[in-house]
């Protein structure tokens, strides 16, 4: 038996994506004329209420083009220390756009419009100009946790003030969606770009969107192929997008509600010292540096339960479309019974 909670990049394409995927029409995206990948991007730009729409490999690679597109070097990108972009892209904004990481200490990853204000630098040949603000909703490292509406709305305007381009890091933008009262729409309406993740909790095998303006992503499509990112008969990976925007959305809120159960069962945990708190599908928790988080990853695995380490004697799970309740109750009692 294995249960894996590594991420929710793990599942499997279900036979039913298998099979759209399999009978997928296709064409060369890099002339252009796949039809399955043509029909992905004007879904996901129409569900975000955006222009345009441009599949690429990973995550990784909708982030970084979009800040290429929106910076000219030399100047600064402003976002939260914990950020995807920041910490788990390989130092890509200095290496692709040349640019420094103004970074910011949030609140579980997530950035208040005043801390940004007073980041702004003044114009000052002293000092990189700020080009760009980049948020992450939900905020992977920050253990899953959503911004407000609200609290997007004023960075909106913040940034509308000082004409600077607002990015979202949404590769589990979905997760919010499902946990919160705003939408897509909204999210399409505060931010100039966001980049969705297709392989994560929604289950497709590959890829991301990145979503804006028809010019903005026209010249996304120019540095996609300089990124080496243009694929040619592309549709048969991106139908499996397709599929997953059609029939995965709404279910995420069963893998919160097991994220929520787990969270439960660790409290009762001698060896756990704390949690974060569990909004979305992710749970990060703390154990006792007696047992080591080493140690406990060790001993889960032995026990066919996989886990991710995250920091200074820190784990997190994660649950996904391959995790069901038998699952769940296998996992309450190996993590209740480890020590
Ligand atoms: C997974 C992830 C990405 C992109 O990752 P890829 O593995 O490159 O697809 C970006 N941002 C966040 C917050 C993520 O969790």
């Amino acid at each position: 038996m294995k249960i894996d909670l590594r991420s929710d990049t793990i599942t499997q394409p279900s036979q039913a994506m298998k099979m759209a995927m399999f009978a997928a029409p296709l064409g060369d995206d890099v002339f252009g004329d796949d039809p399955s990948v043509i029909e992905l991007e004007e879904l996901a730009a129409e569900m975000f209420g955006k222009e345009a729409g441009l599949y690429c490999a990973s995550g990784t690679m909708t982030n970084q083009i979009a800040i290429k597109v929106h910076t000219n070097a030399p100047g600064e990108v402003i976002c939260d220390e914990l950020s995807h972009v920041y910490k788990y892209e390989g130092g890509g904004i200095g290496f692709n756009s040349g640019l420094a990481t103004h970074l910011l200490q949030g609140n579980r990853g997530r950035l208040t419009a005043t801390q940004i204000e007073a980041a702004i630098q003044i114009d000052d040949i002293h000092f990189p100009e700020t080009q760009l603000v980049s948020l992450e909703n939900t905020c992977n490292k920050g253990g899953g946790s959503i911004y407000e509406l609200a609290a997007l709305q004023e960075i909106q305007s913040l940034c509308q003030t000082h004409n600077l381009p607002l990015h979202l890091d949404g590769a589990r933008v979905f997760n919010a969606l499902i946990a919160s009262d705003y939408t897509a729409l909204d999210m399409g309406n505060v931010f100039d770009s966001i980049s969705v993740c297709l392989s994560k909790g929604l289950g497709a095998p590959v890829g991301s969107v990145l979503l804006g303006s028809a010019t903005f992503i026209k010249r996304a499509r120019r540095i996609r192929k300089l990124f080496g990112g243009g694929m040619r008969q592309a549709g048969i990976i991106a139908k499996g997008g397709t599929y997953a925007l059609q029939h995965n959305i709404e279910r995420l809120m069963e893998d919160h509600a097991r994220a929520k159960a787990l969270a439960e069962a660790l409290e009762a945990c001698s060896y756990v010292n704390g949690l974060l708190p569990v909004d979305t599908n992710i749970v990060v928790f703390e154990v006792d540096s007696n047992v080591g988080y080493l140690n406990t990853l060790e001993k889960l695995k032995q026990q066919g339960v996989w886990a991710a380490p995250f920091g200074a004697n820190q784990i997190r799970l994660v649950t996904h479309l391959d995790f069901d309740d038998a699952k769940l109750e296998q996992t309450n009692a190996i993590l209740k019974n480890l020590y």
